[in-house]
């Protein structure tokens, strides 16, 4: 029987819930590894063009996928964007995302650029752009042949001329769980020795800190993800632009294997409650508009079909094209763990 108090804790009840659909309906919750100043042109056209508010937390790859897991099924995240393959691998075995179905995006995004997709169909998560990791160097003190396979970075020809962010970077795990692919355990090992050996200086700061390196002298080769590269080569600030003096720029093993490209990408939370706005953002991700901001605002690489891109720092760098590796994303995540072992074993920091 329904007693009149009954009547208004219902009535109370309903009411709270329709104020917290219709606030969730004009919301969503991102957890982002995207560290890109003009990364806020990408969030404010989608909120202005579709009404939704955008709460957004800030953390690398590793501290989102940890606290998605410590969250459990009261975690309030929506959608999650990551700047690693691996770590969207991972992210998947891991059971934090939930499979998406949508067609719009299964025809953007090309199989290779996207997780496997389930019995259902559906797919864990989405690559929206891509980047190269490359090796820039001072052209009066190095040349191209020095240093354009990732193998010589490890050759005693480049004795104290290397600098390298954290081996245990995503973006460096990634790349050396590629190498670990195609060299095997033993060669990969000393291989990496050999890196250590070269090391101008202890691995630290980001990438743009390893071009720096070689602009000021203290190192002559760097590695790079292509990106921060593009964005020097178009910056006006002076300082900037003198770094461009003398630097050369090689995509490795471009007659063997291939150049090792990452992917940034994004996957709708498994506990996502607001999941139509998940899934209209991701669908976001792969419209021309918000493509070309990928391509014009951090200087990546497109991955939707069709997509015309004019960014000119892009064309220079890569002129008509270059070769990239093709190894599944999910044996460079797998190789992760053995990466981290034969880094200590080496002392590579
Ligand atoms: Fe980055």
């Amino acid at each position: 029987m329904i007693t009149a108090k009954n009547f208004i804790s219902m009535a109370l009840a309903s009411l709270f819930a329709c104020a917290n659909v219709s606030a969730q309906e004009n919301s969503l919750n991102v957890y982002s590894a995207r560290h890109y100043p003009t990364d806020e042109a990408l969030y404010s056209n989608f909120s202005r063009s579709t009404g939704i508010k955008i709460n957004r937390v800030d953390s690398d790859d590793a501290g989102i996928l940890a606290r998605l897991k410590a969250e459990g099924t009261a975690s309030p995240a929506d959608v999650i964007l990551l700047v690693d393959a691996a770590r969207l691998w991972k992210g998947e075995i891991e059971g934090l995302f939930q499979p998406i179905k949508s067609k719009l995006l299964n025809d953007a995004i090309a199989p290779q650029f996207r997780g496997k997709a389930n019995v259902d169909g559906g797919t864990p998560w989405f690559g929206f752009s891509t980047r190269a990791r490359v090796v820039v160097y001072n052209k009066l003190k190095v040349s191209k042949e020095e240093v354009d396979t990732y193998e010589k970075l490890g050759h005693p020809i480049n004795k104290g001329r290397l600098c390298i962010r954290s081996g245990s970077h995503p973006y460096n795990l990634s790349l050396f769980g590629s190498v670990l692919e195609h060299l095997g355990e033993e060669k990969t090992q000393a291989w990496l020795k050999g890196m250590v050996d070269n090391m101008a200086r202890s691995p630290k700061g980001g990438d743009t800190d390893q071009i720096k390196g070689v602009a000021t002298g203290e190192c002559s080769v760097a590695v790079t993800n292509s990106y921060y590269l593009a964005r020097l080569m178009r910056s006006d600030k002076p300082e900037e632009k003198s770094m461009m003096d003398n630097l050369g720029f090689v995509f490795p093993n471009q007659s063997t294997w291939g150049t090792h490209v990452n992917i940034a990408g994004a996957a709708v939370a498994r506990n996502a409650k607001n999941k139509a706005n998940a899934v209209k953002f991701l669908e976001y991700l792969a419209s021309p508009a918000a493509q070309n901001h990928f391509a014009d605002g951090n200087n990546e690489w497109p991955v939707a079909v069709g997509v015309k891109i004019n960014n000119p720092a892009l064309q220079t760098l890569t002129g008509n094209g270059f070769k990239s590796e093709n190894i599944p994303i999910s044996v460079v995540g797998m190789n992760q763990v053995k990466v981290q072992q034969l880094l200590d074993r080496v002392g590579f920091k």
